[in-house]
């Protein structure tokens, strides 16, 4: 008997046919004999729905209120899974965050857990009960929801897996496991058998949205068995294995670039005609990081007249956010205009071959040239490459890198 956790993502379980399916897959775990706790998403589109209603009525919204209205997905889901599986003579209940509880902290909209007390649910799972818990949230401090950032859900189910010392974590979703790319635009990309924690991570924080950051991170931090795998196939009796990710060391064939990942998450601001004197930036970034606003790749350009641009992108979603805030400090810092591009695209390259090979940035400027393709910003860490472009090349440059790494399937 082993204790596992199941994590089912927002097209997994999109109508009563897919929670139908879904508690099948529940049901065959629970009668092969082990304790199973199911963290499930909000229905496929509800949660977007949910979080335009928030910016019809007000941009700047509240953050309390935001959690409050989105949160609520994942209520309807857990609810409705726990009544199919009781259905099929399944004994099953549904948690909410603030149940178990996932204990979070207060960044509203893009919460961290804290910690999660598992004892009433670890009771729940030996009194033979399957828990099936609403992903993507928790409680914060003052007893209100907190969400934990888009695609958290996964962030939920690996925390819990850790909580209940689960023997493994299943990611079940729409694609069959961990590709070199989205296969859903490179037809040509391969699927992974295994990938290490290192290069997870990078490529979900540059926008492979199949496993969401933080879990990654929390996994590899609490040793935390992971498996991206299919819920809409089968094979009679089980699962296709999908992909494991791991220890490096556990990885024999090591590329230099394993996966290429795009997101179109971010906006370009551009701050115009600064003056070029020491606490510009620190008084630019401080007023972004004060209205909670993350800023991710940055360049500075020295012009001839001796002022400054200073060029950076930030979340889509934090654009109105970032307006306000740099609108309080024109006075301090004298800009002439304040640029808005929303119409950018960030392509990133990743593999821990990088920490050992030369070129492979170089690989990339010259792949992307050869397609007439501009970069705007280049960034880059030790295992990762990064550049801006505009958005309407996102698919062009990706199956470029793509075939410019030797990534294609035969
Ligand atoms: P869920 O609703 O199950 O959480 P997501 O939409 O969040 O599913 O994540 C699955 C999607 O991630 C896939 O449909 C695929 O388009 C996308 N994706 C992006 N990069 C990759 C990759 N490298 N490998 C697999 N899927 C990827
Ligand atoms: N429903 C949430 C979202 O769409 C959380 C998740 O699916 O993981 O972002
Ligand atoms: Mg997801």
């Amino acid at each position: 008997m082993a204790r596992i956790v199941m994590k089912f993502g927002g097209t997994s379980v999109a109508d009563l046919d897919r929670i139908r399916n879904v508690a099948q897959r529940v049901k065959r775990e629970v009668d092969a004999g082990n304790q199973v706790a199911v963290v499930v998403s909000a229905m496929s589109g509800v949660t977007n729905q949910l979080v335009k209603y928030c910016t019809d009525l007000s941009p700047l919204h509240d953050a309390r209120e935001y959690d409050a209205v989105v949160a609520t997905g994942e209520q309807v889901t857990s609810g409705l899974l726990a009544i199919e599986l009781q259905r099929l003579g399944t004994d099953a209940r549904s948690w909410q965050g603030w149940q178990i509880p996932i204990q979070t902290d207060d960044a509203f909209g893009k919460a961290r857990i804290d910690g999660i007390d598992g004892s009433a649910l670890l009771a729940s799972l030996n009194a033979g009960q399957v828990a099936v818990v609403a992903g993507f949230q928790g409680v914060a401090p003052g007893n209100r929801v907190a969400t934990l950032g888009r695609g958290g859900s996964d962030t939920s189910a690996v925390a819990l897996a850790a909580a209940l010392k689960a023997e493994r974590c299943d990611i079940y979703t729409d694609v069959d496991g961990v590709y070199t790319t989205d296969p859903r635009i490179v037809p040509k990309a391969r699927k992974l058998a295994k990938i290490s924690y290192e290069e997870m991570l990078e490529l979900a924080s540059v926008g492979a949205k199949v496993l969401q950051t933080r879990s990654v991170e929390l996994a590899m931090n609490e040793r935390v068995r992971v498996q991206v795998l299919s819920s809409f196939q089968d094979i009679p009796g089980g699962d296709i294995p999908g992909t494991m990710v791991v220890d490096e060391d556990e990885i024999v064939e090591k590329q230099n670039v394993s996966g290429v990942a795009y997101s179109r998450d971010d906006a370009k601001m551009t701050v115009r005609h600064i003056k070029d004197r020491p606490g510009i930036a620190a008084t630019i970034f401080g007023a972004l990081a004060a209205a909670n606003v993350n800023v991710d790749m940055i360049v500075q350009n020295l012009g001839a007249d001796g002022t400054t641009d200073m060029t950076f992108t930030v979340g889509k979603a934090d654009l109105p956010r970032a307006h306000e805030a740099l609108g309080a400090i024109q006075s301090d810092i004298g800009y002439t205009d304040l640029l808005e591009d929303p119409d950018v695209a960030k392509i990133s390259v990743v593999g821990v071959g990088m920490r050992s090979h030369a070129g492979i940035a170089n690989t990339m400027f010259r792949a992307l040239a050869d397609k007439g393709i501009n970069i705007q910003v280049i960034s880059t860490s030790e295992i990762k490459v990064s550049v801006l472009i505009a958005a309407e090349y996102t698919e062009l440059a990706v199956r470029a890198l793509h075939t410019a790494y030797g990534l294609d399937a035969a």
